[in-house]
């Protein structure tokens, strides 16, 4: 082990359409980042707590969540749960979507997470790995999510002809870099709900990587029916079902992202 300070890498899931595969890439990559040793946080930033669920915990039953942190100034250890899929959750619940509405008129909100993540490290709490699962919009949340990241990823349902919602989300990645968060880089699409058996899905992420000039990262994600039934199990399709091409595909992009991530990260934070 070196003695050198080990850094922290900070990705946002961010993509303003639902249905992408976001909040299913959050848990898998943090799963499969977990199984190589990393530490990893994930950050349920969706009032529809979908995240918060599908590890295993009713967002029902939770009195405080990432809400409180971010608006009331509770500490976020308060808040931090450790999930069975071996890594750590600070939870959202329905109260977010008040949230937009209480920070719109707030001094500094575009740094609320980014404070939120301070203060953990200043708690004593590493992590190699900060997953951040943005909402289904470009408001303040995901501009937040945007604002504390080192990178951003983008996962892409090819299926859908329409493509101009990369552009959107690109320029407000623009504007976060001109006004919030100048180190913030784009790591890339990532296919997923993919079928590799149409040509079609692969002509649309060639237009769509030539069009905005995007990485995208291998391999897609293929569709597979197991992903629709983790959630209800309360674990990650990689604790439910080992061997699913799914769950394979998902850690072939953690070890990627991992090979990049040595690289990058905020040592210098
Ligand atoms: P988002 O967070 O972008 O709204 P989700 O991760 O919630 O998207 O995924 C939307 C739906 O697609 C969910 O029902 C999820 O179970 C399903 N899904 C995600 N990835 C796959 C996949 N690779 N194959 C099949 N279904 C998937
Ligand atoms: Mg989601």
């Amino acid at each position: 082990m070196s003695t050198e300070k080990r850094g922290t890498t900070t990705l946002a899931i961010a993509n303003q359409k639902g249905g992408v595969a976001k909040t299913t890439t959050v848990a898998s990559l943090g799963a499969a980042l977990a199984e190589l040793g990393q530490a990893v946080l994930l950050v349920d930033l969706d009032p529809q707590a979908c995240l918060t669920f599908s590890l295993g915990i009713d967002p029902e039953d939770l009195e405080l969540s990432v809400h409180h942190v971010l608006t009331k100034g509770l500490p976020a250890t308060d808040v931090l749960i450790e999930t069975e899929d071996g890594v750590d959750l600070v939870p959202a619940t329905i109260e977010l979507a008040r949230a937009e509405a209480d920070l719109l008129t707030r001094t500094g909100r575009e740094h609320v997470l980014r404070g939120m993540l301070d203060d953990l490290a200043e708690a004593g709490r590493h992590y190699d790995w900060v997953l951040l699962d943005c909402p289904p919009s470009l408001g303040v949340m995901t501009v937040a999510a945007l604002t504390a990241a080192d990178g951003v990823l983008v996962p892409l349902q090819c299926e859908t002809l329409s493509h101009r919602g990369v552009g959107q989300l690109l320029d407000t990645v623009h504007d976060v870099r001109r006004f919030t968060n100048r180190g913030l880089e784009v790591w890339g699409v990532l296919p997923t709900l993919f079928d590799g058996r149409t040509t079609h899905a692969r002509t649309v992420l060639e237009t769509i990587s030539e069009t905005y000039d995007l990485q995208v990262i291998e391999p897609p994600i293929p569709k597979t029916i197991r992903f629709a039934e983790a959630p209800a199990a309360g674990r990650s399709i990689l604790a439910t079902s080992r061997s699913n091409k799914g769950a394979q595909a998902y850690r072939e992009v953690a070890a990627a992202l991992l090979a990049r991530g040595a690289g990058s990260g905020a040592d210098a934070r």
